[in-house]
């Protein structure tokens, strides 16, 4: 599992993954939960609900849809900075004033 990268914009690791809801309907075979990927410190989220679904086979549950993953990924994504531009090597001139230490 990925560790939550600090808030993007208050820079501390307060990030959390929220369950919001869960649905277990009559039947039972299947069940999903919402997650949210919340900063507790300052309350920034990525405004985004993640969704998990797992689905009953051979009387186990197995993960249909990783929502929890889902919603760290979507965290880590935003706390990314942008990608830095890279500098063009061409870009710069070469300085010529090269110091001759022959003293
Ligand atoms: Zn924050």
């Amino acid at each position: 599992m990925d560790a939550l990268k600090p808030c993007p914009f208050c820079g501390k690791n307060t990030g959390s993954i929220r369950l919001r809801n869960m649905y277990v309907p009559s039947d039972k075979s299947v069940f999903k939960d919402e997650y949210e990927a919340v900063c507790l410190n300052c309350g920034a989220n990525t405004g985004k609900i993640y969704s998990s679904a797992f689905v009953r086979r051979n009387g186990k549950f197995v993960f249909h849809k990783d929502g929890y993953a889902e919603a760290v990924a979507g965290w880590n994504r935003r706390a990314e900075p942008e990608a830095p531009s890279p500098e063009e090597p061409g870009d710069h001139k070469n300085s010529d004033e090269r110091r001759e230490g022959n003293d």
